[in-house]
């Protein structure tokens, strides 16, 4: 029989958990409901009180104002006291750069193994894992006699619990704390408005190399492009990607879009986000880009070439058209409807 954990954290203000918190319990419930297995939910966090938000099952919680802020040693002492405590055989936590820093170290503490990228629970006799090799080409079902097994799911492959408001009572589990080394002491992040990289985004905006391409006037027109793209991205709160042809002209000296970087590339040798919707802008739809869209579910590209790779059955919807007009007009058409 299995007894099965999912741990969970705060967000930075404390009052919430993470959307893949949530996430990670409606793979629990799924996975409990599935093989009929009790079900424990563990919270990490400077006060879980107010965050149990109507959770459908048993809670642990391993608080105080050590567990405010990520750190190796505070967080890995807390997930290992909640799998101590649950007796848990099978932990599914969020993928999270919280979890994700000490998951395995939890893993080896308590001779278990741990499995991460997991996109999908399936399985009714055996639990089945399924994940993602070889930059997203090929898929994996897992299954593994080890227990503990840790489960570390990717965001955006389950849909957020949202419980009633009720609050559960919370267990309360005593830490000792080993001796700490490290003082956290802030976050250094960009302004929300610089950050144009918004995994939570309904759509995916990418920009190709043809923003910084000489038009049929014969001249270049990289700070229109960037004043359309950045103005794109504030009316509709898209996430930004690129081409790596776009963001690899910034360390050849050419003109580029100073807001991109290579975090923002899609592809082979970059990111595969998830989002419901995708649009390409003045990009190719070359192999080794299209297949960090594996996730997009909506796709459509603009590009003036007829013969782009996104025509080849990799777009749902390609306009062949100038996208300079084309997201203008867009940016008009949300900034009037957004007055
Ligand atoms: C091993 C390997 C790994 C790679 N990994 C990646 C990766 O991870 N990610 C990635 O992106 N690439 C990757 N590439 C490169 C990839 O193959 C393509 O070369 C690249 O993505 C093409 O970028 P692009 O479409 O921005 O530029 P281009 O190929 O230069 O295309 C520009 C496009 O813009 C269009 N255009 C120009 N002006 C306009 C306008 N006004 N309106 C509309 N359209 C316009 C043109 O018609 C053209 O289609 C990899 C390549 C290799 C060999």
């Amino acid at each position: 029989m299995e007894t099965i954990l999912v741990l969970t954290h705060a967000d930075e203000t404390g009052t919430a958990l993470t959307k893949a918190s949530l996430e990670a319990v409606t793979a629990g419930l799924e996975l409990a409901a599935r093989i009929s297995a009790p079900l424990t939910i563990g919270i990490v966090a400077a006060d879980a009180k107010n965050l149990t938000n109507g959770l459908p099952s048993k809670v642990l919680a391993v608080s105080g104002e050590a567990f405010a802020q990520p750190r190796y040693a505070t967080d890995a002492a807390a997930c290992e006291a909640l799998c101590r405590a649950a007796a848990a055989t099978i932990v599914l936590a969020p993928g999270s750069s919280r979890f994700a820093r000490v998951a395995a170290g939890i893993a080896h503490r308590l001779n278990g193994l741990i499995d991460t990228h997991i996109t999908a629970i399936g399985g009714t006799d055996t639990i089945e894992a399924t994940r993602w090799f070889y930059r997203q080409r090929v898929e994996a079902v897992l299954t593994r006699d080890a227990r503990p097994w840790f489960l570390l799911l990717d965001a955006g492959t389950h849909a957020p619990f949202a419980g009633a408001t009720n609050t559960n009572a919370v267990e309360e589990i005593k830490v000792e704390l080993p001796a700490l080394r490290t003082t956290v002491s802030g976050i250094r992040a960009p302004k929300q408005d610089e950050q144009t990289i918004r995994p939570d985004a309904k759509m995916l905006f990418v920009t190709g190399a043809g923003w910084t391409k000489k038009q049929p006037d014969g001249q270049t027109h990289v700070p229109e492009a960037a004043g359309l793209i950045l103005g794109f991205l504030r009316l509709t709160g898209a996430s930004l990607g690129s081409s790596k042809s776009l963001v690899d002209q910034g360390g050849e000296g050419n003109s580029v879009l100073p807001f991109l970087t290579h975090m923002n590339q899609v592809g082979q040798t970059g990111a595969t986000p998830r989002h419901p919707k995708g649009l390409s802008t003045c990009c190719h739809g070359e192999e080794p880009h299209v297949v960090g869209w594996r996730f997009i579910a909506e796709r459509r590209a603009i590009s003036l070439d007829p013969n782009c790779g996104w025509t080849r059955g990799k777009a749902d919807v390609v306009y062949v058209a100038d996208a300079f007009p084309v997201i203008a007009k867009v940016n008009e058409l949300l900034a009037a409807k957004k007055a």
